[in-house]
């Protein structure tokens, strides 16, 4: 498959502290590593996910993709291109080829904004001349089954569904090649996720785009992605086929994520593992592996030692002492 997007050893360290206080301080290294060393290809046409707990680095890492956010180290090739380090007007081209679909379906769209004014309004931002705006709205509308009598509507007389169908049309506004897909079915009722997740699939047939879905959802990363990573602190923990890891989880981590989430069938043997205590702060990391407080499979070295990320399979990686 053709390579879209890819990220080679990307990693982005944030300032604690201000240059002043941080001398007064002696604070020689006031920096925290929210994305350290991730590295993914996403294939054109392919649903790339990145899952994992609230601060793991999901959407920092997706941050930087659009340039919000400059990795200190690493590599970001995007349809060909090196993008690091490009200034404002040579980003600009490449950021009409990757949308976004923000997390909360209502709340990301402008209130004081009709519908109409919604889908269109990136052409206004790129600057990309359109002959007739409302025919365009009503196209874009169309491709996600939406009537055109919305088009004089007002974000606060949608519905959930209805407003993420609108995030989607203004994310395919610029015939995107990537969509960033920040939580796409948070706060959809369970019937309304399924439709989002069918229009997403149905697009990526049509259009060809790609999708990068960041969730914690993994009934979505199931049914939507070919490859996934699991983020534990800002790293990559297991990285695989999705069918793969779903299958044969290889990570303690995953193994518990995908125990701990909603089992569909009923009949289905019941092996809840629940996760003891809180992720640790990435302002103090724990030492050796990063998970080895909260992992059940803990041995001594893993206080010690930091497992390093190993092949374990075709596009299949682990960070992990039980696979040496
Ligand atoms: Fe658990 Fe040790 Fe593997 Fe880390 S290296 S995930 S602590 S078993």
């Amino acid at each position: 498959m053709t390579q879209l997007l890819e990220l080679e050893n990307v990693k982005i360290r944030f300032r604690t502290k201000g240059f002043v206080k941080a001398l007064l301080d002696r604070d020689h290294d006031p920096f925290i590593e929210a994305v350290c060393s991730a590295s993914m290809t996403i294939g054109k046409g392919e649903t790339f996910s990145l899952v994992g707990e609230s601060g793991a680095g999901k959407t920092t890492l997706a941050r930087s993709i659009l340039g919000l956010v400059t990795p200190d180290e690493g590599r970001i090739t995007f349809n060909g291109k090196n993008v690091l380090g490009l200034n404002d007007a040579s980003f600009k081209p490449i950021k009409r080829d990757i949308a976004m679909m923000f997390q909360d379906p209502v709340g990301c769209l402008s209130p004081r904004l009709s519908v109409q004014s919604i889908v269109t309004e990136p052409f206004n931002i790129h600057g990309v001349s359109i002959q007739d705006t409302r025919q365009k709205a009503k196209e874009l509308l169309e491709l996600v089954n939406l009537p055109a009598t919305f088009l004089k509507s007002y974000p606060y007389q949608l519905s959930g569904g209805q407003a993420r169908r609108v995030g989607v049309a203004r994310a395919l506004a610029l015939n995107p090649k990537l969509i960033i897909a920040d939580e796409p079915t948070a706060g959809l009722d369970v019937s309304v996720q399924g439709e989002i997740l069918n229009l997403m699939y149905r697009l990526q047939q049509e259009l060809g785009i790609s999708f990068l879905v960041i969730t914690h959802n993994l009934s979505v990363v199931r049914h939507t992605s070919d490859h996934m990573a699991i983020m534990y602190l800002g790293r990559f923990v297991e990285t695989g086929p999705t069918d793969e890891i779903f299958d044969n989880p290889r990570h303690p981590y995953t193994r518990v994520l995908l125990t701990s989430s909603p089992e569909p069938d009923p009949d289905a043997p019941k092996t809840r593992t629940v996760l003891k205590g809180e992720i640790p702060s990435l302002i103090n990391r724990p030492k050796g592996c990063e998970f080895h407080t909260r992992c059940p499979e803990a041995m001594d070295r893993c206080r010690s030692d930091a497992p390093a990320l190993r092949q374990i399979g075709e596009n299949h990686y682990i960070s992990c002492f039980l696979e040496e």
